[in-house]
C-alpha cells in the first residue's frame, strides 16, 4: 500500500522522521509491503515554490492509500492569495475526512496520567460552529450590526448520521459502549436533530449501550471518573475541545493521536500542533504521531482485511506503552530526561 509523507513544519520533519522509522521497521517485520511517498510542504515549500501545498502534493496524497501529515505550523503561513494554503484543512476537504478520532489512554509510568482513562473521541468534522467548515462556505459568522456578532451552527441528518456510524462501528471493537454528547434541553434544534439522528442509528447496533450527557458534566466525569467512558460521539467544536481535555488528562498533548477518516481516504496526523517553540533541538515528543500512524495501520488493516496491518498496530502500541514506561527514554513534556530520538529507540527495542 502507498503512503503519502507530509512533514509539516516546527517539530513536524523530527516527529515524521522518528515516525517513518518505526514504520519502515514494522514494514520489514511484518511484510506489510507499504511504499513511502515523501513531500516537501509547508514554508519549506514555500519557499522553494511560493506554495504551502502543491496540487501535485494533494494529487499523490488523494491516490495513495493512506497519509501521514505531521503538524503545520500555520500561524506563520502567508495569506492564501500568497500561497499559505492551510495543509489540513485542504486534504480534509479535498479527501472528504468527516471523522475526527482521537483515542486518549493513560498509559502505565505517564506522570500526571488519570487512572482509568481509556475512551476514544469521535467528532464530526465537516460542521457545527466551524464557519470555515460549513456549508455558509466562511459566512457563518458575521456582524449584522456594527456591535453585534452572530456565528451559525450547521447541523444535517447526514453528516450527523454517517460520524454516528463511525462511533457505533468504532465501539464495536472495543467495550460497546457510547456517550453521545451535546446540551439537548438548551441547544434544542441542533443537538436535538444531532441526537435524534444517533439514536436512529443506534437501533441498527443493539449491541452497543447509548448513553447521553451534557457537556458541562462530562468536562468533570471525564476527571473524576474516566473508566465510565468507552466511544464518545460528538459535534465539532465540542469533540475539538474535549479530545484536548481528555488528552491532557492522558498525561500531555505530545501524546495525542489523531486520524482523520472518511469514506474512502484516510490521514494520520498529530492531535497537537507544531509546537514551534521548541522546533529543531530534537526534543519533540514523537508518540502522538507514532500512534497516530499505528491507528492508520489498523484502519487499513481492518478496512482491507489485513490482518498483519494489524498485528503491526498492535506491536506498535505496546512498544510505545514499554517506552513510556521508563523515565530515561521519556520526553521533558512526560517528565522525562530523554529526547525525539531515546524515544524512538526505545520504541524500536519494542517492536
Ligand atoms: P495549534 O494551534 O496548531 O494546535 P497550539 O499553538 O495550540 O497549536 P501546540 O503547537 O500543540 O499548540 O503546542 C502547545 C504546547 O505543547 C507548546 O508548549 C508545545 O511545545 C507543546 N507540545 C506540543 N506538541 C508537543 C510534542 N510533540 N512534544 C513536546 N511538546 C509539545
Amino acid at each position: 500500500m502507498k503512503i503519502s509523507v507530509l512533514p509539516g513544519d516546527d517539530i513536524g520533519p523530527e516527529i515524521t522522521e522518528a515516525t517513518l522509522d518505526v514504520l519502515q521497521t514494522v514494514n520489514a517485520k511484518f511484510d506489510l509491503g507499504l511504499e513511502f511517498t515523501n513531500h516537501v510542504v509547508g514554508m519549506a515549500s514555500h519557499k522553494k515554490t511560493g506554495t504551502t501545498l502543491s496540487d501535485d502534493v494533494i494529487a499523490d496524497a488523494k491516490a495513495a492509500d493512506g497519509v501521514l501529515l505531521g503538524p503545520a505550523g500555520m500561524s506563520a503561513y502567508p495569506p492564501v492569495a500568497e500561497g499559505g494554503r492551510n495543509i489540513p484543512g485542504t486534504i480534509r476537504k479535498q479527501l472528504d475526512l468527516y471523522a475526527n478520532i482521537r483515542p486518549a489512554r493513560s498509559r502505565p509510568g505517564v506522570p500526571r496520567a488519570v487512572p482509568g482513562l481509556d475512551c476514544v473521541i469521535v467528532r464530526e468534522n465537516t460542521e457545527g460552529f466551524y464557519a470555515d467548515r460549513n456549508l455558509f462556505h466562511g459566512y457563518g459568522e458575521f456582524m449584522p450590526t456594527h456591535d453585534s456578532a452572530l456565528s451559525l451552527r450547521l447541523i444535517t441528518a447526514t453528516a450527523s448520521r454517517r460520524i454516528a456510524e463511525v462511533a457505533f462501528r468504532t465501539a464495536m471493537q472495543r467495550r460497546k459502549h457510547v456517550t453521545m454528547v451535546g446540551k439537548r434541553h438548551v441547544m434544542q434544534v441542533t443537538d436535538g436533530l444531532f441526537m435524534r439522528e444517533v439514536e436512529a442509528v443506534a437501533e441498527r447496533y443493539p449491541d452497543v449501550a447509548l448513553r447521553e450527557i451534557d457537556i458541562d458534566a462530562i468536562a468533570a466525569d471525564l476527571y473524576s471518573r474516566p473508566e465510565a467512558f468507552d466511544v464518545i460521539l460528538t459535534t465539532n467544536m465540542f469533540g475539538d475541545i474535549l479530545s484536548n481535555q481528555a488528552n491532557a488528562l492522558a498525561g500531555g498533548l505530545g501524546m495525542a493521536a489523531a486520524l482523520n477518516v472518511g469514506d474512502v481516504h484516510a490521514a494520520a496526523n498529530a492531535g497537537h500542533g507544531s509546537a514551534p517553540d521548541i522546533a529543531g533541538r530534537g526534543i519533540a515528543n514523537p508518540v502522538g504521531l507514532i500512534l497516530s500512524a499505528a491507528m492508520l495501520l489498523r484502519h487499513l488493516g481492518s478496512t482491507r482485511e489485513q490482518p498483519r496491518y494489524v498485528d503491526a498496530a498492535d506491536t506498535i502500541d505496546r512498544a510505545i506503552d514499554a517506552a513510556l514506561a521508563n523515565a530515561a527514554s521519556r520526553t521533558g513534556d512526560l517528565g522525562g530526561k530523554g529526547n525525539t530520538a531515546s524515544v524512538a529507540r526505545a520504541v524500536h527495542a519494542g517492536l
